[in-house]
């Protein structure tokens, strides 16, 4: 049975290259039939908070994807300590009671010929001396006994990196335990991991240099050793690692989310970071991408995330985004739409089936839900922006008159349906010897304000009549 997990640290928001990592464990369990879990990795009391939890769970949520089961590190920590214990039965571990004063767990260093030296005798200390020590309330660190001098190499097969090796004699002896008995991020994880039956491991690859540590923890504890899968990481155009600090917005969740991104604008954007169908297809539903998601498709070389300074947003994602949200159908799109208009305390119908169809009018040329209150202003508030090139049009020909002319005509006919509309248009047009064209520009300024917009007939009816027939007269 397949089991995967995603196992962020609440020290922060959820960070893009974890949402990324998040959804490929999520694709890869679903393709497979496997089971997708979630586990807040929070055992480092200094670094964690209950804000990055709560931002880490607001981001998931959005990307609406679910899991199916959910377990807190914090609320097993006896199960670690356990673990660590036995290890330590087993005689893979010792207590090394130098660097417990200082609190640092890394006391070791590499000698002048670059092999690793325990804390003096540490290593070596006798179990009797080692069990008085500990039993007279020294403190102590708990350390993995890495086999030395025995040649030997600790290998994986990655599933997307290849064969990997490590000499034993260059892994330095690493602490399971710290000194007031919290577990460290291997013993932690790998005891979570062994017990919660994770077969394969999805992380990032700036974790494959832990996996050899892994892989001794998991052989010390007699239980089957995980398959692993690491993913090449997410870089900044200028080839750096993608970092809070550094850049910024970019690397948040909730940046594409409060920019307009619909959720799987952004899980389709965030798959095709390192992974591809192979097919040079680019927007893809969920579903089309959960029935091929494989590591075969993953690519070796880190992924180039495009923003600027100026503007987070990657134009790749802008555009997959525009995609979806003119495709996707209707009835998805209208209560993300309204959501966005109520928060903007703008004016729309209650109807939900006028809302949608003047939705799906405006979506032609629309990229996020952000475009929905500012682009597309004119339809859901009387106070609007006129643009020059709109205010251009209504100067050409006397375009002007003859737009209020055709509010005053349409006020007195009691159909307003588009082919009366149209029918009106083009019969004053016919009268005073213009071409339509004037009339129809110079409408959609006066309705707009905007030079460029959806067809003129649909316009009248997305805006209403009486609306329509005030701008048009009060232009
Ligand atoms: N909590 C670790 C992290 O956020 C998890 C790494 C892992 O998947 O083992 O990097």
């Amino acid at each position: 049975m397949l089991r995967v997990r995603f196992a962020p640290s609440p020290t922060g928001y959820l960070h893009i290259g974890s949402a990324r990592t998040f959804i490929f464990n999520w694709m890869y369990a679903r393709r497979n039939g496997g089971t997708m879990i979630l586990r807040i990795d929070d055992t480092d009391v200094e670094r964690n908070s209950e804000a990055s939890l709560n931002s880490i769970f607001e981001g998931l949520n959005w990307l609406g994807l679910g899991w199916d089961e959910q377990y807190r590190q914090s609320e097993r920590l006896d199960l670690h300590r356990r673990m660590a214990q036995a290890i330590f039965e087993k005689g893979h571990a010792y207590r090394d009671f130098t660097p417990a004063q200082t609190g640092s767990v890394d006391a070791e260093e590499k000698n002048e010929g670059g092999q690793w030296v325990a804390n003096a005798g540490m290593r070596e200390l006798n179990v009797t001396e080692s069990d008085a020590r500990a039993t007279a309330g020294e403190p102590f660190v708990l350390r993995f006994r890495v086999p030395r001098g025995e040649g030997r190499a600790v290998k994986f097969e990655d599933g997307v990196y290849g064969a990997q090796s490590k000499e034993a004699d260059d892994i330095e002896d690493f602490a399971l335990l710290r000194s007031n008995a919290m577990p460290t991020y291997h013993m932690a994880s790998c005891a979570d991991d062994a017990d919660l039956k994770i077969s394969q491991i999805i992380r990032g690859q700036d974790h494959l240099s832990n996996t050899f540590k892994h892989i001794l923890i998991f052989e010390a504890l007699g239980v089957a050793v995980p398959k692993f899968a690491h993913l090449p990481l997410l870089i900044a155009p200028d080839g750096a690692k993608l970092s809070k600090r550094k850049h910024g917005p970019v690397v948040s969740v909730t940046t594409y989310r409060d920019h307009g991104f619909l959720p799987h604008g952004y899980v389709n954007f965030l798959c095709l970071l390192g992974w591809s169908p192979k097919d040079n297809r680019e927007q893809m539903s969920r579903q089309e991408i959960q029935d091929i998601f494989s590591f075969e498709g993953i690519n070796r070389a880190n992924a180039v995330v495009n923003f600027t300074e100026a503007d987070p947003i990657d134009p790749k994602a802008l555009w997959l985004n525009g995609q979806i949200l003119r495709s996707m159908p209707i009835a998805e799109l209208v209560p993300l739409v309204k959501q966005r208009l109520e928060t903007a305390g703008l004016d729309f119908p209650e109807d939900m089936g006028q809302l949608e169809s003047i939705v799906d009018i405006i979506r032609a040329r629309y990229q996020t839900l952000d475009d929905f209150p500012t682009r597309g202003l004119p339809y859901f508030a009387d106070e609007f922006p006129m643009e020059p090139a709109a205010m251009a049009r209504l100067e050409e020909a006397g375009a002007r008159e003859l737009v209020r002319k055709l509010g005053v005509r349409l006020e007195a006919s009691a159909d307003f349906s588009e082919p009366a509309i149209e029918a009106e248009l083009r019969k004053l047009a016919a009268e005073k010897g213009v071409k339509a064209g004037v009339l129809i520009n110079g409408s959609r300024a006066a309705l707009t304000g905007q030079a460029v917009g959806p067809g003129a007939f649909h316009l009248f009816t997305a805006i209403g009549r009486q609306r329509s027939i005030a701008r048009l007269k009060g232009v």
